[in-house]
């Protein structure tokens, strides 16, 4: 559904993106993660075609960004991060502007809005000022006014900033509802967010591609968490037998029984083996698990590694 490749971006002396490339399949829910400055918003006005590259490619649905800007904007729902909205208008106002602006039909303009008032849930503010509105609700109309065209591609700047923790909930929710009919793009600085509701995670950093990769595979790591009754004779010997581990230590006693942590090299497979071991040995397994990283530390690392500020 989306195709970036090696795409450049300077900004007079300011390269703000350095051959950026990644490819977003249909339905995928993509963190677009990055420290300030990484190019998040350069990348997404490139995307959404306000912006031309140096160089590289952009397509969207199949559709250059470059060449055929009309067709891209079309497939696209676009948030950004303060949401382009007339305060001075009612909501109901608004977003009939916005689907004039959007050209869609006359026909089609009653229904598609009152579906997009309906899924962001902004009903009852239809005759009310913007500006009366909490931020959370005018969130909800910057969302409405992105979704009206049923976009097949939504772009989301940072939705959730600024917004109380039930608001963040009901937006998050209403994202993954959404995306049950579009791709969606999530720039956010906010990790955990990321990591309620995207699938993968692309890291830009300094203009360049970090990391891409499932979220259960960039949290993954060699280690593992196994607990066996404290009787079992010569545990941690062992395991650290076991062809590429590389640390075994006890982490204390917990109810009768031993609880260890195995750290491996990249990549071993460690549940498996140590339960094969535990079978053959006859210990009495009460805890086995491989240890995940959260999404904080993996993008703090990575940062460090980089010597960007995260
Ligand atoms: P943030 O999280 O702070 O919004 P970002 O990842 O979205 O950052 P961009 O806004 O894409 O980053 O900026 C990338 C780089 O390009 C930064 O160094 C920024 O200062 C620079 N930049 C962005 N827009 C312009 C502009 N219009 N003129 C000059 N430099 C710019």
């Amino acid at each position: 559904m989306i195709s970036v490749e090696q795409l450049s971006k300077s900004y007079g002396a300011v390269q703000a993106l350095r051959g950026i490339s990644f490819q977003v399949t249909r339905g995928e829910i993509i963190g677009l993660l990055g420290p300030n400055g990484a190019g998040k918003t350069t990348t997404m006005k490139i995307l959404t075609g306000y912006l031309q590259p140096n160089e590289g490619t952009a397509k969207v649905g199949g559709f250059d960004v470059v060449e055929d800007p009309i067709a891209v904007q079309r497939l696209i729902g676009y948030l950004p991060e303060n949401a382009p909205l007339y305060m001075d208008m009612t909501v109901q106002d608004y977003l009939m502007m916005a689907a004039d602006l959007r050209q869609i039909p006359e026909h089609q303009r009653r229904s598609l809005i009152s579906e997009a008032v309906h899924n962001t849930g902004i009903g009852a503010f239809l005759t009310r000022p913007i500006e009366e509105l909490s931020k959370g609700y005018r969130q909800r109309v910057g969302l409405a006014q992105a979704i009206m065209h049923r976009p097949k591609v939504l772009i989301l700047d940072e939705p959730t900033n600024g917004l109380d923790p039930t608001q963040i909930v009901e937006i998050r929710s209403l994202i993954r509802r959404l995306a049950e009919n579009s791709t969606v793009i999530l720039s956010t600085h906010n990790l955990p967010e990321v990591e309620a509701t995207c699938e993968r995670a692309i890291i830009i950093m300094n203009g360049e591609v970090k990391a891409d990769a499932k979220l259960a595979e960039l949290t993954q790591t060699s280690t593992a968490l196994f607990a066996v009754n404290a009787e079992a004779s010569g545990v941690e010997a062992t395991v650290a037998a076991i062809p590429g581990v590389t640390k075994v230590s006890l982490e204390g006693p917990s109810n009768g029984y031993s609880r260890y942590r195995v750290i491996g090299e990249a990549g071993l497979e460690l549940c498996p083996a140590i339960f094969d071991l535990a079978k053959e040995r006859s210990w009495r397994l009460a805890e086995l698990r491989p240890e995940h990283r959260t999404l904080e530390s993996v993008f703090r690392d990575l940062a460090q590694s980089q010597g960007v500020a995260a």
